[in-house]
């Protein structure tokens, strides 16, 4: 049987997976989702399972069940793009015929000394279950850094506010504000929630070193002391395309073609975080992509010429705790507890797929 290989089953993976199992499949494929975990794990949700106050297991996706479809579980340490065939730790390796790479991020650290060492990460199940308990375990009115005011550092300090009101909670960002990417009048809403619950906002802070319990600013000689750091400062695809020595854009991301594939190896497709598209890696594009992947191949498979449109992507939804939110839907912001309850909705829809 010719294999159809999918690596990661995340939102851009389990997308492919998906669309390609409501429709029909060659007799002589199967299409085979590797995954090092048993089941998707919600990413856009993290903050809360950081935080205390979703458990594990409302984080979990169940992957799904088909006779055309194989699942295994394990960790993937290579690809070889030449000899079509896939490197697990521990285990046989793998020919395939087709490839879809969907292995999401992982943290970038902007070669600042310390700081993979001394901060905690939120880009896979199992560290933001290790952050959960650096996290819960501090001493009442311990102090904790959220280095990056993006979404996702916005979204943890948020949502730790209210899981532990006795702690210390700051937000540092080498910009001059939080949420830089978002118009001001969003920034100003986040901001005005901040200074009322007591979540202190620290801007330009250019950090250099991190060590055990203190961070050091270029433009600051005393340190900033810490008992628990979150990195929330930026992201590049894994490890495993990190080492892929093929044309890159500027954020590490694997160029491909009009049809998500790359460009020197037409049976690789490349979906999600791992992937350069014209916006930001987001759960939204990748499984976007994924759609459009199955689409390709139902179209090669039925010997037409795959036609795709563009990615229209909904707009961003961010949580400020379980009560308020905000929102960004094309040009127009949306503030409070509108955008939270879309966004509750959202989480829904992803678990029941039909996102
Ligand atoms: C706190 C937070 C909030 C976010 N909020 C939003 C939001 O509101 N909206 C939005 O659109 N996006 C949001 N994002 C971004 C979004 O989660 C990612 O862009 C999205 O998960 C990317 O999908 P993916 O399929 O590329 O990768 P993932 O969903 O990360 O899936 C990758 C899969 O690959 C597996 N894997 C990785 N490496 C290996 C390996 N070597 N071997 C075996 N398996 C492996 C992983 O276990 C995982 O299942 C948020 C992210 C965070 C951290």
């Amino acid at each position: 049987m010719k294999r159809f290989v999918i690596l990661g089953g995340g939102y851009g993976g389990l997308t492919v997976a998906h669309k390609l199992l409501e429709g029909e499949l060659p007799d002589d494929t199967v299409v085979v989702l590797i995954d090092r975990m048993p089941y998707q794990g919600l990413k856009t949700e993290y903050y809360a399972l950081v935080a205390g106050t979703s458990s594990d297991v409302e984080l979990r996706v169940a992957f799904p069940s088909d006779p055309r479809l194989i699942i295994m579980y394990g960790e993937v340490t290579d690809v070889d793009l030449d000899a079509k065939q896939i490197q697990m730790a521990g285990q046989d390796p793998l020919d395939y015929e087709w490839l879809v790479v969907a292995l999401g991020c992982t943290d970038k650290y902007h070669g600042i000394d310390g700081a993979e060492l001394y901060s905690n990460s939120i880009q896979t199940f199992s560290a933001t279950r290790k952050t959960y308990l650096a996290l819960n375990d501090v001493k009442p009115y311990g102090q904790i850094n959220i280095v990056g005011g993006g979404l996702s550092g916005v979204e943890v300090a948020s949502e730790l506010r209210e899981s532990r009101p006795d702690l210390n909670i700051r937000i540092i960002d080498r910009g001059p504000s939080i949420l830089s990417a978002f118009p001001g009048k969003l920034q100003e809403f986040v901001s005005s929630w901040f200074i009322e619950h007591e979540v202190e906002m620290r801007g330009h802070v250019s950090l250099h070193k991190l060590e055990e319990g203190a961070l050091y600013d270029l433009n600051n000689t005393s340190p900033i002391l810490s008992d628990v750091t979150v990195w929330t400062a930026g992201i590049q695809p894994v490890a495993l395309v990190q080492r892929m020595n093929l044309p890159k854009d500027n954020q590490g991301r694997l160029i491909i073609n009009e049809l998500h594939q790359l460009p020197d190896y037409n049976e690789v497709f490349i979906v999600g975080d791992c992937a350069s598209l014209p916006f930001s890696p987001s759960a939204q594009a990748a499984e976007g992509q994924g759609a459009q992947v199955a689409e390709v191949m139902q179209a090669i498979w039925a010997g037409k010429t795959p036609k795709l449109g563009k990615i229209k992507l909904k707009g961003v939804l961010g949580s400020l705790g379980k009560k308020s939110g905000f929102g960004l839907m094309g040009k127009t912001p949306m503030m409070g507890r509108i955008p939270r309850v879309m966004k509750s909705g959202v989480l829904w829809m992803s678990k029941r797929h039909f996102g």
